[in-house]
């Protein structure tokens, strides 16, 4: 007996215009799928950043008060690169984030502010592809991302939205999970490519902090085998993969 081969990916959905990618820390959108958000603005999609935290404690050699808003600039810069200009930050406190109510309401508010059909998340599961253990900031902020996408259309649970005047929103059709241990979903990593490299080198502060290898060589390897590993379940084409949950 052979084992079967794994299915293919299916291609992400692209009859979609606005985009929201909400997660934990400055760079999970760049390790996770910044050249797939390099071929939506491309193509004329509309994309926002959202941020629970100023990837305060990412830093081992630089203390909170210093890396917060030197990250925060970072990740505005990072973004740019692929060609997003809203960044939003909620302030939650890096490496202790609260999976609960607030960090629901606060990612309610910002569905209902941005009103998207694609909401973009990052790894909620305990353990990465390879086994190794996830943060639970991460899985904190995927969970609340996934249940907030609901949470945005009732206007029963959070009612302190609507009397700030933030008005339901019920239209998110898709919540994508980058770097999921189970992807169901990809785009081609091969438009964007270029522009995710230059956006993970945007966070060259805690680049260079975490390894002595010269920053371009490490990010483009970095991304190069990430996108590269998907070539099998998609046609031979390095992709970013996602895990789809469809509503
Ligand atoms: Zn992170």
């Amino acid at each position: 007996m052979t084992d079967s081969a794994p299915a293919p990916l299916r291609s992400m959905p692209d009859d979609w215009r606005r985009a929201l990618a909400v997660v934990a820390h400055p760079d999970d959108l760049e390790y996770g799928c910044s050249a797939a958000v390099a071929s939506w603005v491309a193509d004329g999609k509309d994309v926002a950043y959202l941020l629970a935290t100023r990837g305060e404690a990412g830093i081992d050699t630089l203390d909170p008060g210093r890396a917060g808003p030197l990250r925060e600039a970072e990740q505005r810069a990072a973004a740019a690169a692929v060609g997003v200009r809203a960044v939003e930050f909620l302030d939650h406190r890096d490496g202790v984030i609260e999976y609960g109510a607030s960090l629901r309401r606060d990612i309610a508010a910002a569905v209902r502010r941005h009103r998207p059909e694609l909401v973009i998340t990052l790894n909620h599961r305990d353990t990465w592809a390879a086994g190794a253990w996830n943060t639970p900031d991460h899985v904190a902020v995927g969970r609340a991302v996934l249940d907030a996408a609901a949470d945005a259309g009732n206007r029963w649970i959070f009612p302190e939205l609507a009397e700030q005047g933030l008005v339901p929103w019920n239209g998110v059709r898709w919540v994508a999970v980058a770097n999921s241990p189970t992807p169901s979903h990809a785009v081609s990593a091969e438009p964007g490519f270029e522009q995710g490299v230059r956006s993970l080198l945007r966070h060259r502060t805690y680049l260079e902090a975490l390894t002595a290898e010269d920053p371009e060589t490490y990010a483009r390897r970095f991304l190069g085998e990430s996108t590269g590993v998907h070539r099998a379940r998609f046609d031979g084409a390095p992709a970013v993969a996602f895990e789809l949950f469809s509503r």
